[in-house]
């Protein structure tokens, strides 16, 4: 038996009729429509005398399921619809929790396609580029799965005022700042040239300006890679802990009683961070110090109130910004009456990298900043150096511009009046140079430029 689908709607009905007319997965041959545009209706097939289903074998499929199934069909294995009817079939006629088996070959299976889906998303979103081509900006890209629509809902939130086009192979889409239209896919001879703006986007175009240009550009790039590993590896590690739905305050309450590492025991409670939900920028610090730990908010204390007066120097209004730790309990050791700060170790800095990340695909910022080398660290790798790294905005997985700086806290801890001069005027620097990235581009969703 032939069964056909195109698309995931016309998969899911196939597959239901399917599985309750009790056509076994090695009974019935998936043809993903290869002739059907990605954006066609599918064609199928249904036995012409579907055995009767039982009530029982009516078939309910978890949501759950139904979700990871979605996005699975955005894979490009030609197999997937029959890939995806294996663990339909043996949720509703075998085993209700295969799902929860890591050993099922179908589960493991599910389970890589859609990591593939979400590697690609991420890809797309660090390495598409748009140039200006008219009153138009136009990228081309070939993905190894075709996940355009999943893709273009994103680009449409970080331009919305930027009317552009995405090609790729197979299918093209468009915005018009209102709607996104899909329409056919195109060579590479529609791909806009090499311009300016290539140096802007993987460094930055102030920074292009400098000799060292081109070597920034390659190490900006071999940094995304290595920034994009190591943020998948986080991720799949705790997603246990993760509450289902993502927005900043599901996350907020869900990591209230985070455990993952033993900070959390002598904390005085979880400091998540704050700031407008789709903020541009996001800032990132170590941990919550003492202040920070009674009040339950991030950069109150000493730091927070010179990092304050520096932001505001270079024309960046603190309740424009989303601010955060990448530990979000404070770790401190007892000195006498006092709580003295005690740095993160790398698994504190592992555990709580979830949500950390989490919080940052929430907001979808257009540059990240972090602080310091803790902040600095969880991100880019233990051979990260802020004395040596700083400065130097970076494309990343999640963001158009990544970059560190010192923590204002080495300000406060310099050993003389000429070290916190010179420590307070670089990230003085970095924070314009922030400034100026973030100008850079189309408009701004929340820093509007005065
Ligand atoms: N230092 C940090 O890194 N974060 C805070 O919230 C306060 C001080």
């Amino acid at each position: 038996m032939t069964a056909r689908a195109s698309d995931f709607a016309s998969w899911r009905a196939q597959a239901r009729r399917l599985v309750e007319a009790a056509v076994r997965p090695e009974d019935v041959q998936w043809d993903d429509g290869v002739q059907a545009s990605l954006f066609g209706m599918g064609h199928v097939v249904v036995p012409e005398k579907p055995t009767p289903a039982t009530s029982s074998q009516v078939a309910k499929v978890p949501a759950a399921f139904l979700e990871k199934a979605a996005v699975a069909s955005f894979h490009g294995d030609p197999q997937k619809y029959a890939v995806l009817y294996r663990p339909l079939w043996k949720l509703i006629r075998v085993d209700g929790k295969v799902l929860e088996d890591p050993l099922d070959p179908d589960t493991e299976r599910l389970r890589r396609m859609l990591r593939d889906v979400a590697e690609e998303e991420h890809d797309m979103h660090a390495f598409v580029r748009f140039r200006q081509r008219g009153d138009r900006w136009v990228a081309w890209y070939r993905p190894r799965h075709p996940v355009l629509p999943r893709v273009a809902p994103f680009f449409a939130r970080r331009y919305p005022s930027m009317p552009w086009t995405l090609f790729t192979p197979e299918a093209s889409a468009h915005w018009d700042g209102v709607e996104i239209h899909y329409g056919p896919g195109a060579g590479t001879d529609v791909a806009p040239p090499p311009d300016a703006l290539d140096d802007l986007f993987v460094t930055s175009r102030i920074r292009a300006q400098l000799p060292e240009g081109a070597v920034m550009s390659r190490l900006a790039r071999e940094s995304v890679t290595r920034v994009s590993k190591l943020s998948r590896r986080h991720v799949s590690a705790s997603p246990a802990l993760l509450p289902e739905r993502r927005d900043l305050d599901s996350l907020r309450t869900a990591a209230c009683d985070c455990r993952a590492c033993p900070i959390g025991e002598r904390a005085t409670q979880m400091v998540f961070g704050e700031g407008p939900p789709n903020a541009q920028l996001v800032i990132v610090g170590e941990q919550p110090g003492d202040e920070e730990d009674r009040a339950g908010r991030p950069f109150v204390g000493p730091a927070g109130r010179l990092l304050d007066e520096l932001l505001a120097s270079a024309n960046l209004p603190r309740d424009q910004i989303y601010v955060t730790n990448a530990v979000k309990h404070f770790k401190w050791e007892p000195r006498g009456k006092r709580r003295l700060h005690s740095r993160p170790i790398a698994s504190e800095m592992d555990a709580c990298k979830g949500w950390l990340l989490a919080e940052i695909e929430a907001i979808q910022p257009r540059m990240i900043l972090c602080l310091g080398a803790t902040a600095a660290q969880s991100f880019a790798g233990s051979g990260f150096r802020v004395s040596r790294d700083r400065g130097k905005p970076t494309g990343t997985p999640w963001s158009e511009w990544w970059m560190a700086s010192y923590h204002p806290s080495a300000m406060l801890r310099a050993a003389n009046d000429a070290e916190r001069r010179a420590l307070e005027s670089t990230l003085r620097e970095d924070l314009v140079l922030t400034r100026q990235a973030l100008d850079a581009r189309c408009v701004p969703r929340t820093l509007q430029p005065t």
